[in-house]
């Protein structure tokens, strides 16, 4: 039953004149017995605010982090390494690193899902940090450029020396991409016998902290005339590990279509916005069936820009027809680094001139990232997340921008990276 204002003016009409003033200080009494109960707590809260000292502090920058659905002015606290809060005017102490990133964007650390680190391991590798600094990244993803056969060398010369965090995708091929650069170019899939999924399952088990996913890549340039066998074979390792599948397409054979129904919820298929033949779209701009039906089944949609992999014609249809990407990465490597690619930022900036509104693409390289990593840690500015942060600016004017099949497009904006905050402290020069 509801007591409504009606029932009370008839109950305080039973009661005399002078029992009024003793009805009030009951309820005063009441009300100050409830504030007792929670005075402690609200104190506690308090002083927890009071004695939390903030190691370093991003001041006054736009923050947006579109895992909290954040898009405002305010500060970034760090401390012991981690996100520690976000709030107006944070208390600084004389041993807080402060910089002040008035007029900046302040965003997650960036991570780029699609790149290739494994610098001097492998001849498409590029150096991941040299890449991090100018780029805005905190977060690389490598993406099977070892297999089982090579990934220990990767992981002690390259991701333990690292200051950039690198995860990776382990290629089902036993020497993982060993064989890519100008003058010599071998597809690792066409080779059945290269192909290694016991051993790639025995080297994801014993290196669960930074092999997020398996990596395979088909099309006639990385698999010949294999068509989907190593795709199938693929999935055998990331069946048995529990691990998310990251595919590689280019021309046919197999179809965009094969590929993508082979695929299950979760898993990546990198270079969706790729060039005819095998683009997501049919000539007339429509996006196939297909495509529709594996993002309902929960196929994630990945760049992976790279050399031959990205079209701006593929990516206004895609766009036209209201299909976002759901990652933006940049596919980096020593064929693509002085373009068409160039890095990150320049990738994510296609994308904010093409019409993508801004907080979508800076979910495209944070927080979607992360959920394709299943690392919720990352990509996020949460308090008690990883202390990475990437600040960055948006310059107008008319810039100048390259497809993989040489289109160029004249955009207004360019985001350009100003400086990364790894682990809670500065460390952009
Ligand atoms: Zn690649």
């Amino acid at each position: 039953m509801r007591i409504g204002l009606i029932d009370w003016i008839w109950f305080f009409s039973f009661i005399p004149q002078k029992y009024i003033l003793c009805v009030n200080c009951f309820w005063t009494l009441l009300l100050l017995v409830e504030q007792a109960i929670e005075f402690p707590q609200v104190f506690a809260k308090v002083r927890v605010w009071e004695r939390m000292v903030f190691d370093f502090i991003l001041r006054g920058g736009r923050v947006i982090d579109p895992s909290q659905g954040v898009d405002e002015i305010m500060d970034v606290g760090f401390s012991g390494g981690k996100v520690a809060r976000l709030g107006i005017n944070l208390p600084a102490e004389s041993r807080t690193e402060m910089r002040d990133v008035t007029g900046r964007l302040v965003v997650p650390g960036l991570i780029d899902l699609h790149t290739h680190v494994y610098w001097g391991g492998t001849s498409l590798g590029i150096d991941a940090q040299d890449f991090c600094r100018k780029s805005g990244v905190t977060t690389c993803i490598d993406t099977g450029s070892a297999g089982p056969g090579n990934f220990a060398g990767f992981r002690k010369h390259v991701i333990e020396q690292s200051a950039v965090r690198i995860l990776a995708y382990l290629h089902v091929s036993f020497a993982g991409i060993y064989a890519f650069s100008k003058t010599v170019m071998v597809g690792e899939s066409e080779e059945l016998r290269l192909l290694a999924p016991a051993d790639a399952v025995a080297v994801a088990e014993a290196n669960r902290d930074v092999i997020i996913g398996i990596k395979v890549r088909v099309g006639l340039r990385a698999s010949g005339r294999s068509g989907t066998a190593p795709l199938d074979i693929a999935l055998q390792a990331a069946n048995q590990t529990g691990l998310p599948l990251m595919c590689h397409i280019d021309e046919p054979p197999p179809s965009y279509e094969e590929v993508l129904e082979r695929l299950r919820p979760g898993d990546v298929l990198t270079h969706a916005f790729r060039p005819f033949p095998n683009a997501p779209v049919d000539p007339q701009g429509r996006v196939k069936d297909a495509v529709l039906r594996a993002r309902q089944r929960g196929v994630h949609f990945d760049i992976g820009h790279g050399k031959g992999s990205f079209a701006f014609k593929t990516a206004r249809a895609m766009l036209a027809n209201g299909f976002l990407p759901d990652t933006i990465s940049s596919d980096i490597h020593a064929l693509c680094i002085d373009g068409p690619a160039y890095d990150q930022v320049t990738t994510l900036s296609k994308f904010l001139c093409m019409g993508m509104p801004l907080n979508d693409v800076i979910a495209a390289t944070t927080v979607n990232a992360a959920m394709a990593l299943r690392r919720p840690e990352l990509g996020t500015l949460k308090p008690g997340s990883v202390g990475d942060a990437t600040i960055l600016s948006i310059k107008q004017g008319e810039f100048d921008y390259v497809d993989v099949v040489g289109e160029h497009m004249t955009g207004d904006r360019r985001i350009v990276s100003e400086g990364v905050v790894i682990a809670g402290h500065w460390w952009h020069p």
